[in-house]
């Protein structure tokens, strides 16, 4: 059956729902590789954000032996006793949060439990508050719960423009639900301070307006700057928080896909019938695998940091001696979100021509701003290897200079 004539059957919501940019991204990167490859060539790949590392062995081997062991049945829809137990540990010594096993529940991946949270939440035309520039499944995940995406501008700084936040709760007529602050960000890497949360925290507080803290990039922030977590910052905060995070990019593990979160009792109830409907469980091997990531040596985290801070200086450096980019120093995260839109010109006019003619021309993968909400800006992802970065810098470079 054409396309055409299927359109009438399938839901509008669907054909509404826009495909992940970065997944479509990486699709064609790799297409384009295999060709080049063909000539000895390649292309760079700053697109997808996922840690170049592997799994650490202990993590795998975890996995290699709940498979041997037969944990290989279905759990319990919100994750295994023995997972819960080791997040409420996690967030008890990372983020000084405590939480009952009955607070946590596991999904897959951090992006299947802002799924649940947005279903959990969401009635046809709710708004959820989404600051810009934001992660690219933000808004289709509220599209896909039938809600409204409130986009929140930015400032200077990349950070949420409070009196744009302001303005939109006051003139928004229906119910706003929800916010998603996602510190250290994607796409930007601004980290923001505690001071900056506590005061978009109260604005939420005033206007009952829940708070989804995406915090899966916490482990990577770098020079001096502090991961803080909102839930921490009083009860009052904690009972409207929803802390989510992941063993994804933390460990390495973006394919074993266990991401999970920390919310109120009664929230977690109802997150859990969605889960027990739908995808039933998280994989039983990746639990136990993630089980050993929280729970055992802890030193690869801090290896993968100290790499990223060598690459995000010296990408900064690279950015910032290219004549029409300008860029801030990001404090965390793996990407870099330099300004390119100085260098548009009749053939280039939007982030998506940039980041086209850079993958066609230059052989770099990067993503284009409009994914994230900005069409000035194109994201870098750094978690590529240093002689993989050098080489798509030299490119990069190369390529504006050429415009
Ligand atoms: N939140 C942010 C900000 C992300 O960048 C991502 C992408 N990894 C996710 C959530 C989803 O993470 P996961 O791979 O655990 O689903
Ligand atoms: N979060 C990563 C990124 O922003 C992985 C891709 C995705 O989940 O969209 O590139």
């Amino acid at each position: 059956m054409s396309e055409k004539s299927l359109e009438k059957i399938l839901s509008e919501k669907v054909l509404k729902l826009e495909a992940s940019p970065t997944f479509a991204l990486d699709a064609k990167a790799n297409e384009l590789d295999v060709e080049l490859k063909k000539q000895g060539d390649y292309i760079v790949r700053f697109g997808i954000g996922q840690p170049d590392f592997n799994t650490p062995e202990n993590i795998k081997d975890a996995g290699k032996k709940a498979i041997d062991d037969n944990k290989t049945k279905y759990t319990p829809a919100a994750g295994i006793s023995e997972l819960k137990e080791a997040i409420v540990n996690k967030f008890k010594k990372d983020n000084g949060l405590d939480y009952e096993p009955a607070n946590i529940l596991a999904g897959i991946g951090a992006k299947q439990v802002l799924d649940t949270i947005m279903r959990a939440f969401v009635n046809p035309g709710d708004g959820v508050l989404i600051p810009k520039p934001y992660w690219v499944s933000y808004t289709q995940q509220v599209v896909l719960s039938d809600g409204v995406p409130l986009e929140v501008d930015f400032k200077e700084d990349l950070k949420l423009d409070k009196d744009h936040l302001k303005k939109i709760i006051a003139d928004f007529k229906n119910p706003i639900k929800l916010i998603i602050i996602n510190s250290p960000n994607n796409p930007t890497g601004a980290v923001y301070s505690k001071e900056e949360l506590e005061e978009v925290a109260q604005i939420c507080l005033e206007n009952g307006i829940y708070i989804i803290a995406d915090e899966v990039y916490e482990k990577f922030i770098y020079g001096d700057v502090t991961h803080h977590s909102i839930a921490g910052f009083s009860q009052d905060l904690k009972d409207i928080t929803i802390t989510v995070n992941a063993v994804s990019k933390t460990y390495a593990m973006t394919g074993w896909r266990i991401g999970y979160c920390a919310a109120d009792q009664a929230i977690i109830k109802q997150m859990s019938k969605i889960q027990g409907q739908s995808p039933s469980n998280p994989c039983s091997i990746a639990q136990w695998a993630a089980i050993e990531a929280m729970e055992g040596d802890q030193g690869s985290v801090e290896l993968m940091r100290n790499e990223y801070e060598k690459r995000r200086n010296y990408v900064y450096d690279r950015l910032k001696a290219i004549d029409g980019i300008e860029c801030g120093l990001p404090e965390g995260a793996f990407y870099a979100f330099p300004k390119v839109s100085d260098l548009y010109n009749s053939r280039i006019k939007s982030s998506d021509d940039f980041s086209g003619q850079l993958l066609e021309e230059g052989r770099v993968a990067v993503v284009p701003g409009s994914a994230f909400g900005d069409d000035r800006y194109v994201r870098i992802s750094y978690a590529a290897s240093m002689d993989k970065i050098v080489e798509g810098m030299n490119r990069i470079e190369k390529f504006c200079k050429g415009l």
